[in-house]
């Protein structure tokens, strides 16, 4: 998993008090020297590490680009934000929406999906659906049909992978249409108020978008999922001051997040269980975390001083979840024509490379007047068996993202 942190600048209230954590940001890794007695400086070290003064747009381009690229070529994708409440995730993810220099990650993407269409080939036609969903107090919503009274369930299909039963779907033909989407979405959203942010998202807010091109010159299909998600707060419950409802509130949603960090650890660790049915964030996101997906988590950072454990219990997060290795693979389904000329190629290359093993065998006897070991070898009917290649569509990444 690709692991990148950015530091939002001190707000107004923060420059008042004017103690700000003492770090410092070079070659991606990030130094954090404490002013508690007898406690270590801090050393993390990411894929990527964004200063306080980075512009939105860098960070589309370093982290969502690649990402988006890598679902046109029929891979998933995941962006994640994670962070302590007001740390800058939803100014990252969102950002202001209409603002050329200040939208976030989503409304860029949106622009580039669409951009991204217009310049492709007449023959690729393309499908866009986008759907919005809430994980709030661990239950899923619908934001696109808020009032629907079917139960939203997460259900898993040996063909399509996971997917949300009862999820709206909008089909999009312009970023305009998804900007409209997005913003009645966010109305939907659950909202509550504590002193950490005024208005607090308490919720986990999640943005699916699946493409689908068909190649209607090579009759095949490619599908892309995207997952764009803000997760909730980090902080501890007690730092918020709230009480009651929110308190309740709190709890459950850094009980989904105590999960999420529960499966980053179990897939570090290489357990062969993976706990991501303890909680719905981590059963939506099974994909994303260790599956079929090129991952990017984004750790979101204060760098007030008194947000200093939460920012270091932040970073340490980010560095763990760097551990994960996704297992991503391309879902592509392919024409007979196109498997028989894969097949082709791939029988060509056989040919080639059993005539070069000929001519190096012949050198070690020859030239090195040496023994060449056996080889055991498949036999030859699996290598030129069409019906062996069902699953040539899927190529799997060995670069494990
Ligand atoms: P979160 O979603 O983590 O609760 P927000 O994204 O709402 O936090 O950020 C809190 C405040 O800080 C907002 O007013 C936001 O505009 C501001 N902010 C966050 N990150 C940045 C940044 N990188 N540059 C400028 N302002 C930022």
């Amino acid at each position: 998993m690709k692991v990148v942190c950015r530091f939002r600048p001190l707000n107004d209230f923060e420059k008042q008090s004017g103690d700000n954590i003492d770090f410092l940001i070079q070659n991606n890794q990030v130094k954090i020297r404490t002013n508690k007695k007898n406690e270590q400086d801090y050393n993390f070290s990411f894929d990527y590490a964004f200063g306080i003064d980075t512009e939105q747009k860098e960070v589309f381009e370093v982290v969502a680009r690649p990402v988006i690229e890598g679902v046109f070529e029929g891979w998933n994708g995941t962006i994640l934000a994670y962070g302590q409440t007001s740390s800058g995730k939803t100014f990252t993810m969102q950002g202001a929406m209409m603002n050329e220099r200040l939208k976030g990650i989503v409304p860029r993407i949106v622009q580039a999906i669409f951009e991204h269409i217009e310049d492709s080939p007449e023959h690729i036609e393309f499908m866009v659906k986008v759907s919005l969903l809430e994980v709030y107090m661990e239950e899923v919503r619908d934001l696109l049909n808020p009032n629907s009274k079917k139960k939203v369930s997460i259900r898993e299909s040996p063909t399509e992978g996971l997917y949300i039963e009862n999820l709206s779907e909008v089909c999009v033909a312009d970023s305009l249409e998804v900007e409209t989407v997005i913003a009645s979405g966010n109305n939907s959203r659950k909202i509550g108020r504590t002193n950490m942010n005024a208005v607090s998202s308490r919720s986990h807010m999640v943005t699916l978008v699946n493409i689908m091109q068909t190649n209607t010159m090579e009759n095949n299909v490619k599908r892309g999922k995207l997952y764009l998600v803000d997760l909730a707060g980090s902080e501890r419950v007690a730092k918020t001051g709230a009480t009651g409802d929110t308190f309740n509130e709190g709890k459950l949603i850094n009980q989904s997040l105590l999960s999420l960090g529960s499966v980053i650890n179990a897939l570090t660790e290489g357990n062969p269980f993976i706990p991501y049915r303890n909680s719905k964030l981590t059963r939506i996101l099974q994909e994303s975390l260790g599956g079929n997906s090129r991952t990017t988590l984004i750790v979101t950072c204060s760098p007030s001083r008194y947000n200093e454990s939460e920012t270091i219990s932040t970073l340490q997060f980010g560095v763990r979840a760097k551990l994960i290795k996704n297992k991503a693979r391309v879902n592509e389904e392919l024409s007979r024509e196109q498997l028989i000329i894969n097949l082709e190629k791939a029988n060509a290359k056989v040919i080639m490379l059993e005539s070069h093993v000929e001519f190096l065998e012949d050198h070690i006897r020859k030239n090195l007047k040496s023994e060449v070991p056996a080889f055991k070898s498949a036999s030859k009917s699996d290598k030129h068996d069409v019906s062996a290649l069902t699953d040539a569509g899927s190529k799997f990444d060995p670069e494990l993202m």
